[in-house]
């Protein structure tokens, strides 16, 4: 220990964590190399072996850092990798969450590079879970070894291998191994920063209720040319049942749902525009700052028509259509009641008495954050030093179902939701990537939030 470190807790502190942090990277760019090119797609049955296999490698990575790690499971469920590091006495836990398995690649010719082939260009790492999520795992290693398998507060890094197949068993998971997953602070480093350069605190997360809904007009289809003009078509009709879900302005119109404060980051309509490729002249919907309307109103999106396809055509009233609609919900709102609300409302709009049933889909909660108090402290003042500038709350106006179920299962643990992600990391896309110089700030930023944790006690 040189004389500079933090002799009085008898841990690094200031300005030797990020030296330390900065000289395990290389050696961690490696391991992450190695993770990425393991293909752990959750969602591919015939990956199973893949995904065990990241478990494996997974834990290989913090048992040689002196964890006592182990490989665990529910009934039904994939591995996940749990590595502790006892806490020196008197001090805080901090839980370390990633996730090892990744999306399907889609089309492999869309990307510039094979997917699972680590590949640097420019400042930036391509693959798939470059970002989403091996970069969490290969974060949680880096502050582990910056601290030299002695971290200053107790570690449990929890790799969980299904969370991009929505976590199917992970309520299952925490209810068995709660003892061993407890933790006074839970870091969940699966989100992204606001942009390259501005680090940010994910504190909001929409929710998502979805449901299909029928419309019946005819017991059979029927000619348009005898009945036409007379009896409606039912694409016709849930066309219009459709339309109901918004106001002229786009607002959503379905009764009940919540709509949360207005966030105070400034989201530039120019570049919410650019990253989500809309079209010259594509008005925005609704009102409000983007950055409302993406994370702090509901929204309503029609996902999919069963209707009869153009080329199969004929003069027809057509008698049966079916939509699935899927609805975000506001921080604050509650899912099961949103979809009640928005089964309601498809069955009370039914447009000329036309028969309509609703079949209830998914509820995943949506999740506010009290982002104050001594973690949410240490973490912004982790930020700043890593970043050189101060860290801005964000929202996400996606659904990570997991967040609300570690809120659930740990009520008083202060939950921070990090990431070494970028708004171009393309998560679940092609090129997905990881910014090297993001990532760096992101290890130094987890390191000196643990001694900030350890010097708080
Ligand atoms: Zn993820």
């Amino acid at each position: 220990m040189s004389p500079g470190m933090g002799v009085r807790c008898g841990f690094m502190t200031g300005p030797e964590v990020p030296d330390a942090v900065r000289r395990v990277l290389p050696d961690v760019r490696k391991d992450l190399d190695a993770l990425i090119r393991i293909p752990s797609v959750s969602a591919d049955p015939a990956a199973a072996g893949e995904v065990e296999r990241s478990a494996e490698a997974t834990a290989a990575l913090f048992r040689v850092e002196g964890a006592e790690v182990e490989i665990l499971r529910v009934e039904g469920g994939r591995p996940g990798v749990l590595a502790r590091f006892p806490a020196p006495e008197g001090q805080p836990t901090a839980l370390l969450y990633a996730h090892h398995d990744v999306q399907p690649t889609g089309d492999p010719a869309l990307w510039t590079s094979p997917p699972f082939e680590p590949t640097e260009r420019g400042e930036r790492l391509y693959g798939r879970g470059s970002a989403d999520d091996k970069a969490g795992i290969a974060m949680h290693l880096a502050v582990i070894r910056a601290y030299a398998g002695r971290p200053p507060v107790g570690v449990t890094v929890f790799v969980e291998g299904e969370e991009e197949i929505g976590s199917p068993t992970l309520s299952a998971f925490l209810a068995a191994h709660r003892d061993k997953l407890a933790a006074d602070v839970i870091v969940l480093a699966d989100s992204a920063n606001f942009d390259v350069g501005v680090p940010a605190l994910t504190t909001t997360l929409r929710g998502l209720a979805d449901c299909e809904v029928e419309v019946r007009v005819l017991d059979h289809g029927v000619h348009s040319g005898v009945y036409g003009g007379a009896v409606p078509d039912a694409l016709t009709a849930l066309c219009r049942l459709l339309a109901t879900l918004h106001d002229d302005e786009g607002n959503v119109a379905i009764k009940g749902l919540v709509t949360a404060p207005a966030p105070e980051v400034d989201y530039p309509e120019e570049r919410f525009r650019q990253e989500a490729g809309i079209l010259d002249g594509v008005q925005l919907l609704g009102t409000g700052s983007v950055a409302e309307r993406v994370w702090a109103k509901p929204s309503a999106s029609v996902l999919a028509i069963d209707a009869p396809r153009v080329a199969d055509a004929s003069n027809t009233l057509i008698p049966v259509a079916r939509a699935k609609v899927s609805v975000r919900l506001a921080p604050g709102d509650d899912a099961n009641r949103a979809l009640t609300a928005l089964a309601e409302h498809l069955r009370s709009h039914a447009p000329w008495g036309v028969q309509v049933e609703v079949r209830e889909g998914d509820a995943g909660q949506p999740y506010a954050a009290t982002a104050e108090g001594p973690a949410y402290t240490a973490a912004r003042e982790a930020f700043g030093e890593a970043w050189g500038r101060e860290s801005v709350d964000m929202g996400i106006g996606g659904t990570i179902p997991f967040i609300a179920e570690f809120a659930a299962a740990f009520p008083d643990a202060a939950i921070l939701v990090t990431g070494a992600g970028d708004p171009d990391s393309r998560a679940h896309g092609a090129d997905e990537s990881l910014h090297l110089g993001e990532f760096e700030r992101a290890c130094v930023a987890e390191a000196l939030l643990l001694s900030k944790l350890a010097a708080d006690h």
